[in-house]
């Protein structure tokens, strides 16, 4: 693997150690500012991805025996170094992604950590129930799954890393981790940190590669639980090849989620709101509110306050902390978010702002509003993953909540109104697995997150990821004698 300073010195993490195997095809990493390679890693071989499922299932009977507090001990270890090397991982996380470190600075080793932390605290507390049958009793114990997989998509790789490793390992499972090959850097830094926090060699490596090596993971026996963060369509392949032998599966896949801004909303807020959850991290966010209803009385103070904050969009090199708008992360995403604007365009959205490439080296998107649409354009329908919001309007109530339930995602949702009554009403009506009330894509450790209708299986974070990566053992405990009828 070729380098810049400081970074991951191999291409794979297994056993404890850093691995190299020239031997898999070679992946550049480019940054996204420039379009420059700033390093070389190799996909994992058939050899490597064995050795590193071998090393992974040798290591994981012993970890699950071991007290829980001792497994979270090393967890909230890690969570400390990761604190202490904020600086470092996210100018790291900055080159494999292209966000603006201003970002990086809070966003991603810091959810990390926050996640290794909280589930290194829940490690001690991994218990199960006892039920009376008269003298006879039965209890159940939760049991770590075994070798869990994750996937990861490119947005986000140092906090799916640890959102993924933080339970499966609380729990006393071990993982093996395959990030996007667009950015595989951050997930090594994530293994060598585990690693100098005391966690025995095995139990969380990390094979590089493409979707052939993700999908060599899925398939294997040794395998118990796949984890994916990705696309809906990737999410459908992984599941399907999962059921094959009855793994469990999470699947954090994509969205086009909803915000529905009433008359009454305080308008600062909700124009914070859409700029947070459609251009932090250049709209690359699974759960951004990319469908934004404003009801018609704001709808014209609504447009202009937004397009006057999009003055204040500082794009530039993602390592000065003034910039604050990064490139997109990869040549081919920006270039499906140019055809999107095509297409749009071509049936008949407004671009209100924005709708270009910058002219930058490197994968650089405008800032973009559509006006002028309608619910059945593709804009409004598919995905985008990029930076382009669509902002609707609708007149009532009930018009809104079901023009915003008209998707066959349902990853998260928005409602913004100074009413209470009014902001639980719509969020409990949201087909959605997360509503914020007055806020948006905030995803503390502590709180469950994760997918309704095609946007996913499980969820991610808070105690239910404990269950997710533990099954219950039930155990009868008779006080009698054994009756038979002969
Ligand atoms: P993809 O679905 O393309 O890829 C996700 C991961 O799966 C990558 O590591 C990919 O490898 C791997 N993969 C691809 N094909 C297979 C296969 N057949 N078997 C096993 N693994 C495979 O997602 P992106 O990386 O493009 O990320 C963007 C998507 O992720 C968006 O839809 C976004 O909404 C979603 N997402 C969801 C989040 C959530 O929590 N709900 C959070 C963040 C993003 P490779 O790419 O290297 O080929």
């Amino acid at each position: 693997m070729t380098r810049p300073d400081a970074q991951p010195v191999a291409s794979h993490y297994i056993d404890g150690g850093y691995v190299e195997d020239t031997a898999g095809a070679p992946i550049p990493v480019i940054h996204p500012a420039t379009g420059e390679t700033i390093a070389t890693v190799h996909a994992a071989t058939s050899e490597t991805i064995d050795r590193a499922l071998a090393s992974a299932a040798r290591a994981q009977t012993e970890w699950a025996a071991r007290d829980g507090a001792d497994r979270g001990r090393i967890l909230r270890r890690a969570a400390e170094i990761m604190r202490a090397r904020n600086r470092e991982l996210s100018v790291l996380e900055t080159l494999d992604t292209g966000k603006p470190l201003q970002e990086t600075l809070v966003a991603d080793a810091a959810s990390g950590a926050d996640a290794l932390e909280y589930f290194g605290g829940l490690a001690a507390d991994v218990t199960g129930t006892a039920i009376q049958f008269g003298g006879d009793w039965a209890y159940t114990i939760r049991r770590a799954l075994g070798v869990c997989v994750g996937l990861g998509a490119w947005n986000y790789p140092t906090q799916i890393a640890c959102w993924k490793a933080a339970p499966a390992l609380a729990t006393g499972n071990a993982m093996v981790f395959k990030p996007s090959e667009s950015t595989p850097l951050c997930a090594l830094k994530v293994a060598e940190i585990l690693t100098e926090a005391g966690l025995p060699a095995g139990l969380f490596n990390v094979v590089q590669g493409a979707g052939e090596v993700g999908a060599a993971l899925t398939t294997d026996p040794r395998v118990a639980k796949v984890s994916l963060t990705g696309s809906v369509p990737v999410g459908r392949r992984v599941a399907a090849a999962a059921a094959g032998n009855m793994k469990h599966v999470t699947m954090e896949l994509g969205g086009k989620s909803p915000i529905l801004i009433f008359d009454d909303a305080d308008l600062d807020d909700a124009v914070s709101a859409a700029i947070n959850g459609n251009f932090y991290s250049s709209g690359q966010v699974c759960s951004n509110g990319t469908r934004v209803f404003v009801q018609d009385g704001i709808a014209e103070r609504f447009l202009a306050r937004l397009k006057s904050r999009l003055s204040n969009v500082i794009p530039g090199d993602p390592l000065d902390e003034a910039t604050n708008f990064g490139p997109m992360t990869t040549r081919a995403q920006m270039d499906v978010v140019l055809r999107h604007l095509d297409r749009a365009r071509a049936e008949g959205a407004t671009v209100a702002t924005g709708g270009n490439r910058m002219a930058r080296d490197g994968f650089w998107m405008e800032p973009t509003v559509l006006t002028d649409l309608t619910d059945d354009m593709a804009c409004v329908r598919e995905e985008i993953f990029g930076p382009v919001m669509s902002v609707l309007t609708f007149a009532e109530e009930a018009e809104g909540i079901a023009r915003a339930n008209a998707t066959e995602f349902g990853l998260a949702a928005g409602v913004f109104t100074r009413d209470l009554a009014r902001a639980h009403r719509v969020a409990r009506a949201m087909q959605a697995g997360t509503v914020w009330i007055n806020q948006y894509n905030l995803t503390p450790a502590g709180m469950p997150f994760g997918g309704s209708k095609a946007s996913g299986i499980g969820r991610e974070n808070a105690r239910m990821a404990m269950d997710h990566f533990t099954e219950a053992q039930t155990i009868y405990v008779s006080m009698g004698r054994v009756e038979a009828a002969f």
